[in-house]
């Protein structure tokens, strides 16, 4: 189908035709020419339970024949509350209110807001900086972009955006103070300590990371000991800190949380994607006793809010996702498939050494980066783009990562529910 044509869609690429999906069942999507794709990156790394699966359409039916939208001002709903109490019950330390959202950027903006406001009515007015770090992507919307260390996506809004700080990336893989991984003294983390110096503490507000990066440098998860010291850094200057798992969260990178494998506890953090694994669009901000308690004694307002939050039909959806997650020990099948998925992709790479840069990941969120050629690649050339295109053509669907002006890197991150048959035909088709 041509999307030139007056009336039609507005996707990305303006100029490109997209294969027109018609259906999908576990990890495969099938087009209305009767070919199938292996969803080899589960769309945006969002269908973790892969597609159709019965137990959350059962449960979005018989929540459709119920009630599908309350608005929050005026009712909560039977879901809401179990999903709410599901997810705390599950989540690091205090972590003990939930606000939902339609998505990770306006969980992102709810935690934004809420970190504001809670220095404001701890009687702290000055700490209004939000301090990220570079190459970090937290979302779409202006303030989520703000955040966000990834050049291309600030490109267009870059002189509308605060000037929050940032802090540098932490990836071993190209560090960017040149240390060897593993003996290096975490000048990343360091880094965040100077950040918050340099504005002064009495300004900053809140540290906000992805404990693993996704979608912009590529599944990089943080050095061993980094998230550790962030946190600390945080409790030492009066700072809160914000966990970005929009990602990671709910299973993927092998663990229910990836703040749960590093032992932190955030004091909020951010949910979207896998939360609703692609059945409807929903995101959260899980709160922390102290932060929750501070506003409820405080103005006793958090007035932020978008029409759909919280509607029952997304709650349904939530509950009946963490339900299957904890039936089928999703994180833990992650960690296995994914260790396994890793050691095979290496294996295949190795007689194409010479254009791989690193391959890198945890659990199901799996990168491959590829050199670039006139710096490592002595002329080679591989593009995420054209990689990603000729997967395509091939039945597999992958998704481009990197904040470079050319792409080097690709996920593999397929649904947690891959049967290892799948994991063949994905192997097969790359
Ligand atoms: N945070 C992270 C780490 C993300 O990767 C994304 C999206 O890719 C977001 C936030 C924004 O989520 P959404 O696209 O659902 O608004």
């Amino acid at each position: 189908m041509s999307v030139v044509e007056r009336g039609a869609v507005l996707y990305p690429d303006l100029n490109a035709s997209y294969p027109v999906a018609v259906s999908a069942s576990d990890s495969t999507i099938r087009d209305d020419q009767g070919r199938d794709y292996l969803d080899g990156c589960s769309g945006a790394l969002v269908v973790n339970l892969g597609h159709g699966r019965r137990e959350v359409l059962d449960a979005m039916h018989r929540q459709s024949e119920a009630i599908t939208f309350t608005y929050r001002t005026q009712f909560t709903s039977a879901p809401a509350e179990r999903l709410a109490r599901r997810l705390t019950d599950l989540a690091p330390g205090s972590l003990d209110h939930a606000f939902f959202t339609n998505s990770g950027s306006e969980a992102i903006e709810a935690a934004i807001r809420m970190a504001l406001q809670y220095w404001q009515e701890r009687g702290r007015p000055g700490k209004q900086l939000m301090i990220s770090r570079d190459g970090s992507y937290h979302g779409a919307t202006l303030g989520a972009v703000a955040l966000s260390g990834h050049p291309a996506r600030r490109r267009t809004v870059e002189a509308v955006l605060p000037a929050w700080p940032r802090a540098a990336a932490a990836s071993c893989h190209a560090c960017p103070f040149g240390q060897q991984r593993h003996s290096c003294a975490l000048q990343c983390a360091a880094s965040i300590e100077q950040e918050i110096v340099k504005a002064g503490a009495d300004r900053v507000a809140a540290v906000v990371i992805e404990p693993v990066v996704g979608a912009s440098g590529g599944a990089v998860p943080a050095p061993t000991g980094y998230l550790r010291a962030v946190a600390e850094i945080c409790r030492t200057h009066d700072v809160l800190l914000v966990a970005d798992e929009t990602i990671t969260g709910l299973g993927r990178t092998g663990h229910w949380f990836a703040c749960d494998e590093a032992g932190i506890e955030p004091d909020l953090m951010v949910l979207g994607k896998g939360l609703s694994a692609g059945y409807v669009p929903l995101g959260a901000l899980l709160v922390s006793e102290e932060v929750h308690r501070c506003l409820r004694d405080g103005s006793a307002r958090f007035t932020l809010g978008h029409t759909y939050a919280a509607n029952p039909l997304a709650m349904a959806v939530g509950e009946a996702v963490v339900d299957y997650t904890v039936r089928h020990q999703l994180p833990e099948r992650a960690a296995r498939i994914g260790a396994q998925l890793t050691r095979r992709l290496r294996t295949l790479l190795a007689a194409h050494a010479h254009v791989v840069r690193d391959l890198r990941g945890a659990g199901l969120l799996i990168g491959i980066e590829f050199v670039a050629p006139d710096t490592d690649g002595g002329g080679v050339e591989v593009r995420a783009d054209q990689l990603v295109a000729a997967a395509l053509r091939r039945g597999l669907v992958l998704y481009p990562a990197g904040t470079g002006t050319v792409q080097r890197t690709v996920l593999v991150a397929p649904p947690l529910t891959i049967s290892e048959t799948d994991v063949e035909v994905l192997l097969h088709r790359f």
